[in-house]
């Protein structure tokens, strides 16, 4: 094992500052690396109050107008998926949806990759991030991963899986009705790569598994552990690609068809309590991705991770929280220190 090197410097920012009565103002701005791929964010204290601001209170009174006012609408709400959703072959998958519990499975309309599919999490067409339980969140896991199964064993090009979620329409969502989106291509998608190039890399350097290493050396620090719930180790993310992030590393699955039946349970249930911890935080949006290595081989260097983060809230006229500095330069704000966010999410575990 090789112990991950957590880079962090600081600048300096001078200005007059007129909120302080114009004084020779000096701000200290953290700068992280991420360990693996060198992705930067920053954090500054000054902008700790500037939180309501860049992240308002979600207005649960127009995310449930909204939600009435879509619902009719719904073509998942009330078994209209019976009828609206496309279907795929039977050769592929035998009735041309795949139905688990409250979940359903089913080509989206306008894929992006040759195995592009939507899973409906569930009657309801709105839930609150206290609102998602294990066993519907299981499901939705357990029908995605099959699905994936399916399609490899159809067409064995097919090696590069994600699973993915936007959920709300801050988050890119264009329905409110909860729903997974998960996609199987014959090429990662570029930050699965960029993952699987820099974890081979570092393999090669180091004799090692960056993802094993990465926990071994969280564990030791302490600070940015949650919880380990079977195999899979809940951490904060050093230096975050989003609001919030909190990651789920896997200890032995390098890809989705290596899950175990604990995977799956303990991925659902872990899932759900960070989703009530966010909730208890005043968000109400998110997104995920679970990056797989390729499923033709198992990869040492490479272990299943999910990312997990919160996106702007549901407020009217939101304002993005992607902008230049996500977007373009790839980098991100860190709104509560991880440290910090590991000490609340560890109350929910
Ligand atoms: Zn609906």
């Amino acid at each position: 094992m090789a112990v991950i090197h957590f880079e962090r410097w600081h600048q300096k920012a001078r200005f007059h500052n007129p909120l302080k009565g114009g004084i020779l103002d000096t701000q200290d701005i953290e700068v992280r690396l991420d360990p693996l791929t060198g992705h930067q964010s920053m954090y500054s204290s000054a902008l700790e109050g500037k939180t309501s601001i860049l992240f308002p209170e979600t207005d649960y009174d127009y995310l449930r107008r909204r939600a009435e006012e879509t619902r009719a609408q719904c073509f998942m709400c009330d078994g209209r998926w019976n009828s609206t959703t496309p279907r795929y072959s039977d050769a592929l998958l035998p009735g041309g949806r795949l139905v688990k519990g409250e979940t359903v499975l089913f080509p989206n309309l306008f894929p992006l990759a040759a195995y592009h599919a939507v899973v409906m999490l569930g009657e309801s067409h709105l839930r609150l991030l206290n609102e998602f339980t294990p066993s519907l969140v299981r499901d939705a896991f357990c029908s995605s991963v099959e699905f994936f199964r399916r399609c490899y064993e159809s067409d064995s090009t097919i090696r590069y899986f994600t699973l993915n979620a936007n959920f709300l329409l801050p988050a890119g969502a264009s329905v409110i009705h909860p729903h997974f989106q998960i996609i199987g291509s014959p090429f990662p998608a570029t930050h699965q790569r960029l993952l699987l190039e820099k974890s081979l890399a570092y393999y090669e350097d180091k004799g090692s598994c960056y993802w094993i290493d990465l926990v071994e050396s969280e564990r030791v620090l302490k600070n940015r552990c949650i919880a380990r719930t079977g195999d899979l180790e809940w951490l904060a993310a050093f230096s975050p690609l989003g609001v919030n992030e909190i990651d789920a590393v896997w200890f032995n699955a390098t890809h989705l068809l290596e899950w175990t039946e604990d995977d799956f349970t303990h991925l659902a249930d872990g899932l759900c309590r960070v989703l009530r911890a966010y909730h208890d935080m005043k968000f109400s949006t998110f997104n995920f991705a679970v990056f797989s290595g390729p499923t033709h081989r198992s990869s040492p260097e490479f272990r299943c991770v999910m990312r997990l983060v919160n996106r702007q809230n549901m407020v009217t006229h939101h304002r993005t929280d992607d902008y230049y500095f996500q977007k373009l330069l790839k980098n991100e704000i860190i709104v509560n220190p991880p440290e910090q966010l590991a000490e609340f999410v560890r109350g929910y575990f």
